[in-house]
């Protein structure tokens, strides 16, 4: 009964996301490649004026990339704001490094490895304790992983089979990650390059915005 209701909660908002931004954000896993998928079924902005025209200004168009950055990764204001600070600290180009430290979240490393469903499982798994990383508990979704960081599932964690159905989901693993779906465990081989992290983000715009 309460499965139920969390889901219910939850399910309307992630899709209304995705049509907010006018694309498909892969927020509630398998769904998304059906032909249930919210922005599939009405490609139009959510609410009574969704269909209509808007003005699309240079500072509105800045603004919609940064947030569909947030909703795609599902972190707050205030944290990406904090992530940008830190990849202007780094060196390299600021918007690359922003991409990078939102890829290398833990909760976004469990997805891309093809542990979890969704960001927001992911997360969950991740809150709940379920996954070690170097032979570490880890509860931590924001933890940055780095190269040679050993990921695997507790031992015990009554959440193995959830993994691995979400195993079978999964097309691959991007190069710069290694995955065993039999063990349940992985590696980060190295840090991700631009062009394999396939965030749906013009990540320069979100630069323009904040430079202002
Ligand atoms: Fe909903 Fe997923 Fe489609 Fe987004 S991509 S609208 S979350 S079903």
């Amino acid at each position: 009964m309460r499965k139920a209701r969390i889901v219910a909660r939850d399910t309307s908002p992630q899709c209304k996301q995705c049509r907010r931004e006018g694309q498909k954000l892969f927020l509630k896993g398998s769904r998304c490649f059906t032909d249930k998928c919210g922005v599939e079924r009405r490609s139009y902005p959510p609410g009574e004026h969704g269909r209509g025209r808007m003005r699309q200004s240079e500072y509105r168009t800045q603004l919609r990339e940064k947030q569909k950055a947030r909703r795609y990764y599902q972190v707050l204001e205030k944290q990406f704001r904090s992530y940008y600070d830190r990849a202007t600290a780094m060196e390299g180009v600021t918007g690359e490094n922003l991409l990078r430290l939102l890829e290398c979240r833990l909760d976004n490393v469990v997805v891309r490895l093809g542990f979890a469903a969704s960001r927001r499982q992911s997360r969950q798994l991740v809150r709940h304790g379920h996954w070690t990383v170097n032979g570490r508990r880890v509860d931590i979704p924001s933890y940055q992983v780095k190269p040679d960081d050993v990921i695997a599932i507790k031992s015990g964690s009554a959440a193995a089979d959830t993994v691995r159905n979400a195993t079978e989901l999964t097309a691959g693993v991007p190069a710069w990650l290694q995955a065993d779906h039999d063990a349940l465990t992985a590696k980060v081989l190295r840090l991700p390059e631009r062009s394999e992290i396939s965030a749906p983000v013009e990540e320069q715009l979100i630069v323009e915005l904040y430079s202002k």
